[in-house]
């Protein structure tokens, strides 16, 4: 069997690996499309984001879906053949904040393809993958493989949504449009925006954008007025997604949103330096999201339902033998937003 290792910056290599035996509770799964997202590429250009760091290799990936191919002795809910989206998430159940239902607080969480703890907990980048039996989320026959492995990074927005609060009838302004950025977009519309901003630095991501549902764009590189020209004295947003961690988005949220809004952060961005002054006098809320927990589920429901379409936002797809190539492609802000890797093809 194999699968793409990242061994250190920009070692990114497919590696022969070594079948598990299965437990009881765990099932195999014959990965079909796994998707490259933003913690993959930190991992491929940088070895790791803030203090994570990769020591050891490790398979990467956390967004995939496929074909179950065998089954632990305990498992009911699914079958050989049985379709899933794999949700990468496996908290342990017992901690307290599992037990308080916050499952992506877990102090003993293994989520796929992170370095966060060592052992590292391998990804999903490989031809079959062993996972416990509640991570198999069964998909219809009528959503792709390459739409169930968008689940994860789906989940990722609705959960972010959910801190949000209501957006019906909300206007709302999504700061970067990378693939959470474009999502986050889907999700909006979903919940019923009234009006959709997006702010990004590249032209592609802003047409990718325009294509997912956004009502107006601002290119905050070549028209760094445009988005200030837009907004009345107090701002006229009622929520901002933060999804790039970039400073510069950070403060153009702040000036952008009215008094008493919200703001989400969603990208993962260091320390900016924040007019604190600002949140404090038009009593903002400022608010975190990380992860999913139930929203992984609604993710491929909404999808499996027509609700929401990711298909526009797939712009490539490569034979995992050539994910080399599929990393750099996907690190190229100007021509990609979501690339999968194919592991039925070389
Ligand atoms: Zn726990």
């Amino acid at each position: 069997m194999q699968g793409v290792v990242i061994h250190a910056p920009e070692d990114l290599r497919i590696g022969t690996l070594a079948v598990p035996a299965l437990q009881r509770n765990q099932v195999r799964v014959e990965v079909k499309v796994g998707g490259i997202c933003g913690s993959d590429l930190h991992y491929f250009h940088n070895g790791g984001f803030g203090t994570v760091r990769l020591r050891e290799p490790m398979v990467l990936g956390h967004e995939f879906a496929g074909t179950i191919i065998e089954l632990g002795e305990d498992v009911r809910h699914v079958a050989v053949g049985s379709r899933v989206a794999v949700n990468p998430s496996l908290p342990c159940g017992e901690c307290h904040f599992c037990r308080q239902g916050m499952h992506n607080h877990c102090v003993d969480m293994r989520f796929m393809g992170s370095a966060m703890r060592f052992p590292h907990v391998q990804g999903g980048f490989s031809q079959s993958v062993v996972v416990d039996a509640s991570q198999a989320i069964l998909i219809p026959a009528s959503l792709t493989m390459a739409e169930a492995a968008m689940a994860e990074p789906l989940a990722v927005c609705l959960h972010a949504a959910h801190q949000a609060g209501s957006m019906l009838g909300r206007r709302v302004l999504i700061t970067g449009s990378g693939p959470i950025g474009a999502l986050s977009i889907l999700v909006a519309r979903y919940a019923g925006a009234s009006e959709i901003a997006v702010t990004d630095i590249q032209e592609f991501p802003l047409a990718m954008a325009v294509r997912a549902g956004a009502d107006r764009v601002f290119d905050t590189r070549s028209d760094p007025t445009g988005l200030p020209r837009y907004c009345e004295d107090n701002g006229p947003f009622d929520i901002v997604i933060e999804a790039s961690g970039a400073e510069a988005a950070l403060r153009n949220a702040i000036e952008a949103v009215r008094p008493g809004g919200t703001i989400v952060q969603l990208g993962l961005g260091g320390s900016p330096n924040v007019p604190v002054n600002l949140i404090v006098t038009r009593e903002l809320r400022l608010v975190g999201t990380f992860r999913f927990d139930r929203e992984f589920v609604l993710a491929v429901e909404l999808m499996s339902a027509g609700r929401i379409d990711v298909k526009p936002l797939i712009t490539s797809t490569l034979p995992f033998a050539k994910a080399f190539e599929a990393f750099e492609l996907a690190s190229d802000r100007s021509r990609s937003m979501k690339v999968q890797l194919d592991f039925q093809k070389r």
